[in-house]
């Protein structure tokens, strides 16, 4: 995401650093430290704006969310988004994490999360980038590293690329998801469905929204147990510039 360098913006999230949890110094193994109290604890990775992780929060009362996000401008826009609906929401169960996706596990303590929430990521569509994707293997792997048994892991896209190459991915690791649908918005999940800013817009537009949702049911195959496949490219025009070669 893009944006212009936010006026003030060290300032607006000093303003709200009540909803900030700074890097840990020993990963987090439950909610107790940041909450005060034990529940099943979730995570956004990639949150932008904050809408989904403001509406889930809101939504499951019971449980303690984390919303992370690499870009300080556009967490500026999620935290005081939180912080405006904290009166609202009349719950405290949403914390920001100000990191990348590759931290995770500096963050997180192995089978500590629940439930973790991959939002429209960026599709890093050029084969070069393959390894930045959100899905790669690499990041699955941490995923599922910090999920508990039975935890889960959900994604949301109108990228059919990026879906197509979760799958391959999840599929090179042995996973197959529980939940699959190409058009979200016309299933019965629909209607438990919490929209994300980015999901309003492509929806908006008439776009298709692409789900699944995949349970860490055991342990992962080591690397060289896992199926490795040709990494393809999601941008179509260079598949066919490189197919020329
Ligand atoms: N989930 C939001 C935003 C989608 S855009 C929505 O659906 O509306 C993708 C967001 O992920 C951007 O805000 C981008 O800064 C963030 N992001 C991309 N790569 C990331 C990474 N490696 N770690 C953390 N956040 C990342």
């Amino acid at each position: 995401m893009r944006m212009r360098k936010k006026k003030n913006g060290d300032k607006r999230l000093a303003a709200c650093a009540h909803l900030l949890r700074e890097k840990p110094d020993t990963p987090i193994e439950s909610t107790l430290r940041d909450f005060g109290y034990e529940a099943e604890m979730r995570l956004e990775v990639g949150c932008g704006k904050g809408g989904f992780a403001c509406g889930m929060a809101k939504k499951h009362q019971n449980a303690c969310f984390y919303a992370l996000e690499r870009v300080s401008d556009v967490m500026v826009l999620a935290v005081e988004k939180a912080e405006r609906e904290r009166e609202e929401r009349k719950t405290d169960n949403l914390r920001f994490l100000l990191a990348g996706a590759a931290e995770l596990s500096e963050y997180f303590a192995p089978e500590s999360l629940s439930v973790i929430y991959l939002n429209f990521s960026d599709p890093w569509p050029k084969k070069g980038h393959t390894r930045r994707r959100l899905t790669y293997r690499g990041f699955l792997r941490v995923y599922f590293s910090l999920l508990k048994k039975g935890g889960e892991l959900r994604l949301k896209t109108d990228n059919v690329g990026l879906f197509d190459f979760t799958l391959e991915e999840l599929s090179a690791l042995g996973l197959t998801p529980y939940f699959l649908t190409r058009d979200l918005h016309h299933t019965p999940e629909a209607a438990e469905n919490v929209m994300t800013e980015y999901e309003r817009n492509f929806s908006e537009q008439g776009i298709p929204i692409c789900s699944l949702a995949v349970r860490k049911e055991g342990e992962l195959p080591s690397p060289e147990d896992a199926e490795e496949k040709r990494i393809p490219s999601l941008d179509s025009r260079e598949e066919r510039l490189s197919d020329q070669v």
